[in-house]
């Protein structure tokens, strides 16, 4: 019996796993503080998603099985040459939330270190860049103030753009017990009306993208009925021009004004108030300004912080928080530390011994493949994910890694579409068969533990980097294993703590490899000074004056608006049961059998005018590729919008690839871009 950790969402439930005779068996663990034992569909199932079938279990180049040393010799000669005959951001690394921290520790040190380019980005980019850059703006560091416990303790549970019945089960268990015990009220702030919405006792309609809006008409509430909070005002900046600029912010919400006034009365009347936001925020083209507009409401009220009240932001996948720890997005250097600051930079550059330190951002997820795709980018490295099919405008996408000098993937599955593009793949180690840690969304670091084998020649991914790195002559990657990562990570993080940052786990920083092992869940930061709990209740934040900020936001619509060619407004999301483009959820029959095939939600009156019938095929056009989809009626969507999920591939025509109809329109303060609103036209297949 093994404790570990569900790899797939940011809620980050601990596991207890016993390997069987087919696979292991999965049980939530009642001592771990996310889930106390509960657990959704996708984690009872993941006994069934451990197998060979698929496995890739040999490095291969340009198809061709070859052994380690022959393929990561031509990694490294290969970045080598092209980092010396273009320079060093003529290279690029793309990640995934779902990598062990320490496996993204290595990643990045190595770009940012010592390749001397920031162009190290993650599909975290299309899941919380936003919440990062609204964090960052009225913090002054990527901090998310509260706990787990807030959703027990809390009297209100807003939940804008989050379908967290489905998308983060086990949350969803905790705020209903929540509900059962203490009569707290939700929320729901979507424009599609959600299986969470149909639960909740408000659901807010909102038209697509109207979220500043909204909240900008709660601060004006907060404000005329007096309910600011003087006290806690008076360590915050710019609220007078937060507020005029709510009062100037005129855009409609598109919820009817009583409806609206009810949800107003309620935040107002209520003090424990927890407003939990996910993608439908974040995926935006303002959304930034849609986290800030909801940070201004908490801020102004002093309602952060303090138990049962505060913003919080859900991240979609395992281990996105850890990925911004260790600095794993382009525009961040490490340990919550700032790459344009060169104070940071020496400290960090010293700590590493680093031989070419990154001095500016690098390209973001979106920039970096259309980089790959005009040639800028001769040499990428895509860990664990597949952009040919989740990035927006995906055939591009996919026009580009094909079209790219040098392409090494590295998973645990040679069959994704990405995957087939490679001129080198490399066979990885899965969950189960690795070890290291992950953060979830309360800041909580657990241990995902090896409990069997690892096929074939499958590696870790922090070995594999290392050896590269190695093999490109660099060094300070000669570590032993998983835990004397961890511990030079955490010792990094004492270098954030000096110079005042939040993210500060150097109490860990010696830790032996025995207590590694048996490291239980904890919450940073974890130092000489302060352990777990929440941030902000006492006014001190993380910017140079130790003020927060509210930030004056202004509506802005999506970049994309319905036309005749293109009349209606197209949402994305997840369903129940898969995760991203479900390599390992459609392993476990039990999972399949729950919605099995691509399919569009059309409003029955758009379907009707668009002469598409009710389980028929329907052919779904954007100004960026087509996908073809199984056409349910339903009114979950208004008139004039459409929902599809996202999680399947397909490499020829006709697919169900949602994100080839996705523009790569993207917020300009966080590069994420805005994956729920497109525009389409619908018809018969
Ligand atoms: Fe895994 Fe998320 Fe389900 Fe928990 S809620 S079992 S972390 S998928």
């Amino acid at each position: 019996m093994t404790r570990s950790t569900c790899p797939y969402c940011g809620v980050g439930c601990g596991v207890i796993l016993t390997p069987v005779a087919n696979g292991i068996r999965v049980k939530g663990d009642p001592e771990h503080p996310a889930n106390l034992g509960r657990l959704c569909s996708k984690g009872t199932a993941l006994g069934e998603t451990v197998g060979l079938s698929g496995r890739l279990t040999a490095p291969l180049v340009k198809g061709v099985e070859t052994d380690w040393d022959a393929a990561l010799d031509l990694v490294a000669a290969r970045f080598r040459d092209t980092i010396a005959g273009h320079g060093p951001d003529s290279v690029a690394f793309y990640l995934s939330g779902q990598m062990l921290t320490e496996d993204y520790y290595v990643a990045n040190k190595l770009m940012k270190g010592f390749i001397g380019s920031a162009n190290v980005d993650t599909n975290s980019r299309l899941c919380m860049a936003s919440t990062v850059a609204g964090h960052t703006r009225a913090f002054g560091a990527d901090t998310v103030p509260g706990t787990y416990e807030d959703l027990d303790q809390a009297d209100l549970v807003v939940l804008v753009g989050s379908n967290l019945a489905w998308c983060h089960p086990v949350l969803w268990q905790r705020v209903e017990a929540a509900r059962a015990a203490r009569g707290t009220k939700i929320v729901v702030i979507d424009p599609r009306r959600s299986v969470t919405a149909d639960a909740a006792d408000l659901h807010l309609p909102l038209s697509p993208g109207a979220d500043v809006a909204l909240f900008n008409r709660l601060l004006v509430a907060i404000a005329d009925r007096g309910l600011t909070d003087a006290a806690y005002l008076a360590r915050i900046e710019g609220a007078d021009a937060a507020i005029a600029a709510a009062r100037a912010d005129l855009a409609e919400t598109g919820v009817a004004p009583a409806l609206l006034d009810r949800f107003i009365d309620l935040w107002c009347a209520t003090p424990r108030v927890v407003t939990v936001f996910s993608q439908g925020v974040n995926q935006s083209t303002s959304g930034t300004d849609k986290v800030n507009a909801i940070l201004n409401c908490h801020l102004a009220t002093g309602r952060i912080g303090r138990p049962g009240m505060g913003p919080f932001s859900v991240t979609g996948q395992p281990n996105a928080m850890g990925g911004r720890e260790v600095g794993g997005l382009a525009n961040q250097l490490a340990c919550h530390l700032a790459l344009e600051n060169p104070d940071h930079r020496q400290a960090v550059g010293r700590f590493w011994n680093a031989t070419r330190m990154a001095d500016r951002p690098g390209l973001k997820a979106v920039d970096l493949f259309r980089a790959a795709g005009d040639g800028r980018i001769k040499a990428l490295w895509i860990i664990h994910t597949n952009p040919a099919v989740t990035l927006p405008e995906a055939d591009a996408v996919r026009a580009a890694i094909a079209g790219c000098d040098f392409v090494v993937v590295s998973d645990v599955t040679g069959a994704t579409d990405t995957a087939r593009l490679a001129h080198v793949l490399l066979p990885a180690a899965a969950w189960a068969e690795k070890s290291g840690t992950v953060t979830n969304s309360d800041r909580t670091i657990s241990r995902q533990r090896q409990v069997i084998a690892a096929p074939g020649q499958a590696r870790p991914d922090w070995w594999m980097l290392a050896q590269v790195a190695r093999r490109m002559g660099f060094s300070g990657f000669d570590w032993s294993g998983p835990a004397a990562i961890f511990r030079e990570h955490a010792a990094l993080s004492g270098i954030a703590g000096r110079f005042g940052r939040d993210f500060d786990i150097s109490g860990k920083a010696r830790i032996s490899d025995a207590g590694y092992d048996v490291m239980d869940p904890f919450r940073w930061p974890f130092s000489a000074h302060r352990q777990g709990g929440r941030f902000f209740a006492d006014g001190q934040f993380f910017t140079p004056d130790r003020r927060g900020r509210m930030v004056a936001v202004t509506s802005r619509p999506p970049a994309a608006m319905p036309s005749e060619k293109r009349p209606l407004r197209l949402n994305t999301g997840r369903i129940r049961d898969q995760w991203h483009t479900m390599t390992r959820t459609n392993r476990a029959a039990r999972l399949n059998r729950h919605l099995g095939e691509p399919f569009i939600d059309l409003h029955p009156a758009d379907a009707l005018q668009l002469g598409v019938a009710p389980f028929g095929l329907a052919e779904v056009t954007s100004d960026h590729g087509s996908a073809i989809l199984r056409v349910v009626l339903s009114d979950r969507v208004g008139r004039g919008q459409a929902f599809a999920p996202m999680h399947w591939s397909g490499e020829t025509a006709p697919t169900g690839r949602v994100d080839a109809l996705v523009p790569g329109a993207l917020d300009p303060i966080s590069g994420q871009p805005e994956l729920k609103a497109a525009t389409v036209s619908v018809a018969p297949f």
